[in-house]
């Protein structure tokens, strides 16, 4: 009886556990074979006004509220969607936008699921911060935490939605640009004038636009959003409390205009060009501050302001960058502070325009050491300072020569000149051709000629051919009809210098073309293993779920092709993933009785007793089929004494 009990105990649990695995079998196949495509935003919610709500007739944060909400709102969720893809429990600040029924213009660049426009599906996460901040209540270490969750999640995500309160979003917009080093994916700020629950908001379009732009345009920048504009977000200002449009970029035209087409300027999209991973660096110096100058401003002010801790000021003066060069005892003051190390940036008060040393005024802050600041708005400049000064490692000459450099595109270091698109031959006979003679039809001709005059070049590594493209006005990400850019080709190729040419021009990795490949998996394909090096430590990662990965590495597995595998796992493939019936490359490998398979794999941390859907290992497979010497490189020599 007890052992009746027993044995149907263990049916029940033996059965429990097939269940509970065909079920997840069934998930894991419909990953697999779900060929809807996606891309994944991470919603970073840390306060401000698109969250609040009316308490004791003020407005306040109010925690808890935001995904619920938004849950209901069925242009921002699709339930149907929603229901049958996300776990409740697990999922319950998963969201996905309904798909787009217009079409979105796309100036040649792909979206990063590389679809049309039509097909494409934004899911996002909605990270809440605790406690939700007024903006206006944040600080320095508020900028770190935010970096910091972009950074732990940056492989998992193809951009980042950060909503926040308006009133310092132009500094936080600002700083991170310069915490985020070598980004390749983009950030966007984005808030609102009235809250997201009432009735007339704002939130609702700033926030749907950023998650539209966010999951569909591969701009590596730090950007704001609002009003239908998307800025370079340290070019923004915050400029008006009451009116919707509450951001001005007064230096910069915006980056994307969104009306019923969506247009990207590619042209002015700022671009890392490294081939480094990207990273934050969160150490920001806080002994920081802005002066601004007044007339009959007193030397003792200024002596105040420039005591210790004072590392940098950012020194606002009147119109092109002028002080007084009749107060001796100011610009003396400016020498002394030089002269202890204080970094005094110069910009200038009014809201357009730059400093210059075109007048004697200019001229002589300039010889007192001030570092003339450009065109950079005073968060910009602000931002900058406690970066670079934060740099613990760099001298003090180098900190103050990074000061007048444009690092994230926050200054105009020339007056850039017009492109002449005109300088391309082939494009200047197709317009003469066609009878072209408008600035805007010449332009429409490049973009669309341009990405696979590109891609032909980088076919066969033409260097000299991409440069010319590129000089004459080419975006060296734009994708052709296949969402192929430049850099898939050439990975392909296995053109290593032009690979590094075009990263070093500011070329994305994270691309992904019309079948969701990244130029990674072209690298891969052709087994290069240098580019696929390149690309790694440029940042990019494996794009493919785990299961569609294992089918990778188990078909190469069937066929003995160990450079494939090693492909695979130079570029970051766990040599362990299951497929669709939980078996890893090993348990093909070994079936097949491909032994430089198993060796390989052995050699690089291959599990021999992971299980697949029917209870076999790689090692009971070499058991039951007396591969003795499969099982001798597993270490299983008494094994071997036994079956013999
Ligand atoms: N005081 C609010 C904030 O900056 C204003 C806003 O969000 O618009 O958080």
């Amino acid at each position: 009886m007890a052992d009746n009990a027993d044995q149907s105990e263990t049916e029940l649990t033996r059965s429990k556990s097939v269940d509970e695995k065909v079920a997840e079998l069934e998930l894991k196949t419909r990953a697999v074979h779900d060929a809807e495509p996606l891309t994944k935003i991470l919603v970073l919610y840390t306060g401000g006004t698109i969250g609040m709500v009316t308490k004791n007739g003020v407005y306040e944060p109010e925690p808890d509220c935001m995904v619920q909400k938004l849950r209901a709102l069925p242009i921002f969720h699709d339930a149907e969607y929603g229901d049958a893809h996300f776990c409740p429990e697990t999922e319950a600040n998963h969201l996905a936008l309904p798909l787009l029924k217009s079409k979105l213009k796309t100036d040649g660049q792909p979206s990063p699921n590389g679809l049309t426009k039509e097909e494409f599906r934004v899911l996002f996460t909605v990270e809440e911060f605790e406690p939700l901040l007024d903006s206006s209540n944040m600080n320095m270490q508020d900028w770190a935490t935010i970096a910091s969750r972009i950074q732990d999640n940056y492989d998992q995500f193809d951009g980042f939605v950060v909503l926040h309160g308006t009133d310092t979003m132009a500094y936080t917009a600002s700083a991170l640009s310069f915490m985020c080093e070598h980004l390749g994916k983009p950030i966007i700020l984005t808030g609102s004038q009235i809250p997201i629950y009432e009735v007339r908001s704002d939130g609702r379009d700033n926030f749907l636009s950023s998650l539209i732009i966010a999951g569909n345009y591969c701009i590596p920048e730090v950007l704001v959003c609002f009003n239908e504009k998307v800025f370079r977000g340290n070019r923004t200002i915050k400029n008006d409390a009451t009116s919707f449009s509450a951001f001005k970029s007064p230096n910069m035209a915006p980056i994307v205009t969104l009306e019923i087409d969506i247009s990207v300027d590619w042209a002015g999209v700022f671009r890392s060009g490294t081939t480094e991973k990207f990273r934050v660096a969160t150490n920001f110096c806080p002994n920081v501050g802005l002066l601004r100058i007044f007339p009959g401003i007193t030397a003792q002010t200024v002596r105040a302001f420039m005591q210790p801790p004072m590392q940098g000021v950012v020194l606002q003066t009147y119109g092109a960058g002028n002080a007084p060069d009749n107060r001796q005892d100011l610009l003396q003051l400016f020498r002394e502070a030089t002269n202890w190390g204080i970094i005094i940036i110069n910009i200038t008060q009014c809201t357009h325009g730059r400093v210059s040393t075109s007048y004697a005024t200019g001229k002589a802050l300039r010889e007192t050491g001030v570092i003339p600041g450009g065109d950079m708005t005073p968060e910009a400049a602000l931002a900058k300072l406690g970066y670079i000064l934060g740099k613990d490692s760099w001298s003090l000459d180098k900190k103050r020569k990074m000061m007048s450099r444009n690092l994230r595109g926050e200054m105009t270091t020339s007056i850039q000149e017009e492109i002449s698109i005109m300088d391309h031959e082939l494009i200047e006979s197709v317009a003469r051709t066609l009878s072209l003679s408008s600035k805007d039809e010449i332009v429409k001709l490049r973009d669309a000629l341009y990405p696979n005059l590109m891609c032909a070049a980088a076919c066969t590594g033409d260097v000299q051919a991409l440069e010319k493209l590129r000089q004459t006005g080419g975006n060296i990400s734009a994708a052709n009809q296949d969402g192929r850019t430049a850099l898939h080709v050439a990975c392909r190729g296995g053109h290593f210098s032009t690979v590094q040419y075009l990263l070093h021009h500011g070329a994305s990795v994270h691309i992904k073309d019309y079948h969701g490949d990244t130029p990674l998996i072209d690298a891969i394909s052709g087994k290069h293993m240098a580019i696929i090096k390149l690309l790694v430590q440029t940042g990019a990662v494996i794009p493919l779920k785990p299961e569609k990965m294992a089918v990778e590495l188990c078909s190469a597995a069937s066929q003995n092709d160990v450079d494939t595998i090693r492909a695979w796992h130079e570029a970051g493939a766990d040599l362990n993933v299951c497929d669709y019936n939980y078996r890893a490359a090993l348990h093909v490998a070994v079936c097949t009785y491909n032994t430089d398979v198993v060796q390989y794999l052995l050699d690089n941390g291959a599990n021999t007793d992971i299980q697949d859907i029917f209870g076999n290992t790689p090692m009971s497979h070499a058991e039951k089929l007396c591969y003795h010497d499969i099982l001798k490189m597993m270490g299983q020599e008494s094994a071997v004494n036994h079956i013999e």
